[in-house]
């Protein structure tokens, strides 16, 4: 049998198997054997009747009186029977489990794992896990654990599984790196485990496996990118210097070796795949600046894409303010944009040196004359697709620069593994002079006493306020508090203040009146939902108030957070919860460090790395079992790939995982 058929060739695989399969991804008898158990059952010393305790338990016995009733909590269906052994009888109860009622013979011995609780009068196993004792290994007690798939139980993979022990033999080798049939021996002791020893084996095994592929895929980006031509910057250091010295405030030493980095990379004729990252407020928009007007004084054009209508008419100010006493012609793009067809005649006869711009820069009219350089505000709000939609605008073939900037820190894990196609440059230093924001976490009760002081004397001294919330609408089912309804509150109790609010649904041109509005000083205290999240910067801003704090992610918070301390006063962060439960791990690590690199770390340990890239690269980043913490194994991976790519006739003689990467390939391209 060969590893690589489809999935129907299998011993018990129906078409109707099979079509259950297919819609899980597993197509072939390879997808079938890396479908790997979940966890695994030990029951080798199960629990005798007599001798049972309350907690989870593996009880081994025989079934019967089951019955099913539907409860009176609709759609509930409650499943019962009674379990025996040679010591006594337990009640055994499933909710919404009905085909349990089918599921045994009377005369045949199951495991059964669970909960022994006490439910509605009495001690009951609640919703245990169930194993026939003939289908597990006498000699380990070991019995893996599958993920149901639709109709497919733990049970049928078991099955089917065992069906096609003999096939694992065949499994051919897929990594020089490692002794020959380590694979076969891997993935067969994950199915069919012989101690929990050989389980730990087989998984690191196919932990360094994924690892390999993930590693291997970034560093063929890496080359295919070196394939592709650009246009070469020379970089003009009298003019840079120039520019450099007439700005209000010297660069931070982070921000002169990024800005070197960058010119070094685009003096070649590879386009630069380079990723910015900087803590908030670390100042990248003048790093972008600073690349950007080396592109353009050699005649190139460039483009910035911001995530927000907001923060482009923002980095647009700014940066006109900046270049366009140099000479540089610049432009913003944006759907609210008037006369756009003229512009996008400017930008495509070359007129416009430097446009700023939102997702309009991205529809397909927008044609450019000479792009050399694209620049991503916070990257990851951009999907790949849109990322290589630009960088086919370039004319003659020729591939844009790439600068991508973040604010979350990518965890230096992610960056051997998914990132390593980019060069990477870090703002690990803030401007002088600013001063570390304060976090407390607050409860709602707390709000008057401890709050509305803050707000006071915030606004005495001539400091503005966000007020963050998580809808814009009241809704009288919804727990968390709306901007219209906190507006309401906070101009009854501030009646001096001048108090305004911002959200996602209104028009870009109101939004950004309001923004600017703000920015000026004119607005005290800004009621806001997490649109001013990215990067709007206005350094008088020193309090940040975010309600229902608990309902975002850490980076998300640390985000919102940045918005204040931008300026040269003491800057408060003050995070809202309901005080029903103890604050999260979340929130206490946010109060104790400001320093958004370690929160990343954190985050990835919380949440796992698909939550925090999710936009960029939702589920593709579903390891199966590689953790991305795992630093040791990360590095031996990342060593193996390099080596495998030294020699060229591995990539034509490792065709199986060739073509198994291009998955992961395709989640970290930028060009
Ligand atoms: P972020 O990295 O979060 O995008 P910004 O680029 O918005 O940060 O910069 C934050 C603020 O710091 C801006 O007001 C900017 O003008 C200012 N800034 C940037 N570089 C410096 C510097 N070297 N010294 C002082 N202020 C700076
Ligand atoms: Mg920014």
């Amino acid at each position: 049998m060969d590893f690589f058929a489809s999935v129907e060739k299998l011993k018990g695989v129906g078409p109707k198997t099979a079509e259950i399969l297919k819609k899980y991804g597993i197509r072939t008898v390879r997808d079938f054997f890396y479908n790997l158990p979940r966890n695994y059952e030990n029951y080798e010393a199960p629990t005798s009747i007599e001798e049972i305790h309350p907690g989870k338990v593996v009880i081994r016995g025989k079934i019967d009186s089951l019955s099913t009733r539907r409860a009176r909590r609709r759609n509930l269906s409650v499943t019962e029977g009674i379990i025996r052994d040679e010591t006594g009888a337990i009640k055994v109860v499933w909710f919404n489990q009905r085909y349990r009622i089918k599921q045994f013979s009377p005369d045949k011995e199951y495991f059964f794992t669970g909960n022994y609780e006490f439910r509605n009068g009495r001690y009951s196993l609640v919703s245990p896990s169930v194993a026939e004792v003939a289908d597990v290994d006498p000699e380990t007690g070991l019995s893996p654990i599958y993920v149901a798939h639709g109709a497919l139980k733990s049970r049928d993979f078991r099955r089917l599984v065992k069906n096609s022990r003999d096939i694992f033999n065949s499994i051919p080798d897929l990594l020089p790196s490692v002794a020959p049939g380590t694979r076969k021996k891997a993935l067969f002791n994950a199915h069919f485990p012989d101690s929990l020893k050989s389980v730990a084996v087989a998984r690191d095994y196919l932990a360094y496996e994924e690892l390999f592929e993930l590693i291997l895929a970034a560093r063929l980006n890496r080359r295919e990118n070196e394939k592709l031509k650009a246009v070469a910057i020379p970089f003009n250091l009298a003019k840079i210097r120039e520019f450099v010295a007439k700005l209000p405030f010297n660069l931070t030493g982070a921000q002169r070796k990024a800005a070197w980095e960058i010119f070094q990379d685009m003096e070649r004729e590879i386009p630069m795949n380079r990723l910015l990252q900087g803590d908030v407020g670390s100042g990248k928009t003048m790093v972008a600046a600073l690349a950007a007007y080396g592109v353009t004084l050699s005649g190139h054009q460039v483009a910035l894409l911001a995530p927000t209508a907001i923060l482009a008419s923002q980095h647009y100010e700014g940066l006109k303010r900046l270049l366009e006493p140099l000479g540089v012609k610049i432009a913003i793009l944006t759907g609210a944009t008037k006369n756009k067809a003229e512009l996008k005649r400017q930008i495509s006869d070359g007129e416009i040196d430097f446009v700023i711009g939102t997702h309009a820069l991205l529809t397909d009219d927008t044609e450019f004359k000479d792009l050399a350089l694209v620049i991503i505000d916070e990257q990851h709000r951009f999907g790949v697709e849109q990322r290589q939609k630009l960088a086919l605008k370039s004319p003659q073939g020729l591939a844009p620069h790439l600068l991508a900037m973040t604010a979350t820190p990518i965890p230096r894990s992610l960056q051997l593994t998914v990132f390593g196609d980019l060069e990477v440059s870090i703002l690990n230093e803030l401007p002088k002079g600013r001063r570390p924001i304060t976090t407390s976490i607050l409860t709602e009760v707390e709000i008057q006493e401890r709050l509305y002081p803050e707000i006071n004397k915030t606004f005495k001294s001539g400091q503005q306020i966000y007020w963050i919330c998580k809808a814009i609408d009241s809704d009288s089912r919804a727990e968390t508090t709306s901007v219209k309804s906190r507006l309401a509150k906070l101009k009854r109790d501030f009646p001096k203040m001048n108090i305004n609010f911002l959200h996602g649904r209104m028009k870009p041109a109101e939004n950004d009146n309001i923004m600017e509005k703000f920015a000026a000083g004119k607005i005290d205290l800004l009621v806001s939902t997490t649109v001013v999240e990215v990067g709007v910067d206005v350094p008088n801003a020193s309090l940040m108030i975010i309600e229902n704090a608990e309902a975002y992610g850490l980076a998300q918070l640390h985000q919102l957070r940045g918005r204040v301390g931008r300026g040269t006063v003491a800057s408060f962060c003050y995070l809202l919860t309901s005080g029903d439960i103890p604050p999260s791990r979340r929130l206490r690590e946010l109060e104790k460090s400001s320093d958004g690199f370690h929160l990343a770390e954190v985050d990835l340990k919380l949440r796992g790395p698909g939550e925090i890239y999710g936009a960029l690269q939702h589920g593709a980043l579903d390891l199966r079992i590689a953790s991305l913490s795992d630093v040791k194994l990360i590095a031996k991976a990342q060593k193996d790939a390099v080596d495998f790519l030294k020699n060229p006739e591995n990539m034509l003689k490792y065709k199986e995982l060739m073509t198994g990467i291009s998955k992961y390939q395709q989640i970290t391209t930028l060009n």
